[in-house]
């Protein structure tokens, strides 16, 4: 049986206030919001994330994410967005069904960005030969 809380949503097994959905994607307001008009949008069939994704529902979900992005900064009347996804439980993941985040972001909206590190303990060099490796 499947436990996932997101397919049982893109099931409508249990419900959510969805915003959109089409054959392969839907798009459901975020049930903890970090601003007003926080959205998600998932693929409808499992995958874990945006590494696992396929790519025919990669540019699906995108293309729900632009469209609702363009509706929420409309509707919400927000001067940005952050668009993005957590991958891993390290990477902030909690569900493990693929979700892109659109949150409205205001001026001054006290969300905490990203801390930079202000030294770094690594040679960017080394870094750079060690991705450029693994490009597949
Ligand atoms: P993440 O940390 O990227 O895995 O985010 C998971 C998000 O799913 C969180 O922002 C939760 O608030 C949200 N969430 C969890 N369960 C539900 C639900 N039943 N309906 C809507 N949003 C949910
Ligand atoms: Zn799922």
């Amino acid at each position: 049986m499947n436990e996932c809380i997101f397919c049982k949503i893109a099931s409508k097994e249990i419900p959510a206030l969805i915003v959109y959905e089409d054959e392969k994607t839907m798009a459901f307001l975020d049930i903890s919001p970090c601003n007003k008009g926080h959205t998600l949008v998932i693929p409808k069939k499992h995958f874990v994330n945006l590494l696992d994704v396929d790519k025919e529902y990669l540019h699906a979900v995108f293309d729900t994410s632009q469209k609702v992005g363009k509706a929420v900064k409309e509707a919400v009347k927000c001067g940005g967005l952050n668009i993005s996804t957590n991958n891993f439980k390290e990477g902030g993941q909690v569900v493990m069904h693929l979700h892109v985040h659109v949150i409205p972001r205001l001026k001054d909206d006290g969300l905490i960005p990203w801390e930079r590190h202000k030294e770094r303990n690594w040679d960017d060099n080394e870094v750079l030969k060690q991705i450029k490796a693994k490009i597949q």
